[in-house]
């Protein structure tokens, strides 16, 4: 079913969650593992990650390094079928433009289409970690708008190949991502909001947001993105916080803000345990107030804590 299916048939507030494909050599079993502790919540779906390889320098026996392409997390096509097999939830597979072709991007939609999996989140995806800024692959999407425009061509039963007449139709439903706190990119918040809305308006049915940890900065982006005309539902993206490495990784990284109630909280636990116990409060609240706010959805990210979010969502269902 597609999210905007889930979210109109809606009686009360959503669950749904985010896994990471398993690091390769792991088998399906860790993921199963890691779900199976939320699986009571009756999730109305599961968003799996894409992530692009990396470059690494391996030693060689001589002493010299060999230049090596690594994808450290494949699987996500595989993975979504083997969600929607063995748990009957639907699956949303991340699909991203860096380190893909199209041809290649079209074979995945291929697979996914014809695994019956109606739901894509679609993104640009980050530089690699050993380069300054983004780069699309030789013929490949540069902007998620292009990657949307890819997707939307085939839901028309457009091909790359131009030969193919009267293609199949797929039938995706494409969420975008949005940034409360602005993607670190973009000169500045309104720039950001006109691109984001550009997606919109190319047919991207839902937000799914980046993590935010200070609910007022998600009402200020609900306001803005309404007051210029964005009417499809937006999904917040939710995090707890279980270490104090993370006061300095998480704003490192996805360049979100850490309230000083919350970092100081954290700042003052003595052990990983009561990290964990400040973060699952804060969620526990962020969450409610989120409820009585009225969103469609609580979108949790569980990134190896699947036991913390278990906690959050028992409080709160
Ligand atoms: P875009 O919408 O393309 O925007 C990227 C930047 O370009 C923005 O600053 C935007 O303002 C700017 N921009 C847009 N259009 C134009 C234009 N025409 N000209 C100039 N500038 C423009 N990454 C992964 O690799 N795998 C994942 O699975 C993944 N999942 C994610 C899930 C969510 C909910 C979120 C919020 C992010 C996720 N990411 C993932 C990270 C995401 O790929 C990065 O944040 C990336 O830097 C931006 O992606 P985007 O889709 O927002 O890009």
């Amino acid at each position: 079913m597609k999210i905007t299916e889930h979210i109109a048939n809606a009686k009360d507030t959503l669950i749904s969650f985010e896994v990471l494909p398993p690091l390769k050599g792991k088998t399906i079993h860790s993921l199963y593992e890691h779900l199976d502790p939320l699986m009571e919540f009756q999730p109305s779906w599961i968003n799996v990650t894409y992530h692009r390889s990396e470059t690494m320098f391996k030693k060689k026996l001589d002493g010299s390094f060999e230049k090596v392409e690594v994808r450290k997390r494949p699987g996500t096509v595989g993975i979504c079928a083997a969600i929607k097999n063995h748990y009957s939830v639907d699956a949303v597979p991340h699909i991203i433009c860096g380190g893909f072709t199209r041809r290649e991007t079209e074979d995945a939609l291929i697979d996914l289409d014809f695994l019956g999996i109606d739901n894509v989140l679609v993104l640009r995806g980050d530089a690699p970690k050993n380069e300054a800024s983004f780069e699309a692959e030789k013929g490949g999407n540069h902007y998620a708008i292009d990657l949307l425009a890819q997707v939307t061509g085939m839901n028309n039963g457009i091909y790359l190949d131009e030969d193919i007449k009267n293609g199949g139709k797929t039938n995706f439903c494409a969420g975008v991502a949005g940034y409360p706190e602005k993607h670190f990119e973009a000169p500045n918040l309104e720039l950001d909001l006109e691109r984001m809305k550009q997606k919109i308006d190319a047919g991207a049915e839902y937000i799914m947001t980046q993590m935010f940890f200070d609910n007022e900065k998600f009402y200020a982006f609900v306001k803005l993105c309404r007051d210029m005309g964005i009417t499809v539902p937006i999904i917040p993206g939710l995090k707890p916080l279980t270490n104090k490495k993370q006061l300095s990784i998480l704003p490192r990284i996805f360049h979100v803000d850490i309230p000083t109630e919350l970092s100081n909280a954290i700042n003052k636990c003595k052990t990983d345990t009561d990290c964990e116990k400040v973060g699952t409060e804060w969620l526990v609240q962020q969450s409610k107030e989120l409820k009585k706010f009225g969103v469609p959805v609580l979108h949790y990210y569980t990134l190896g804590k699947p036991k913390v979010i278990r906690d959050v969502v028992h409080q709160i269902m």
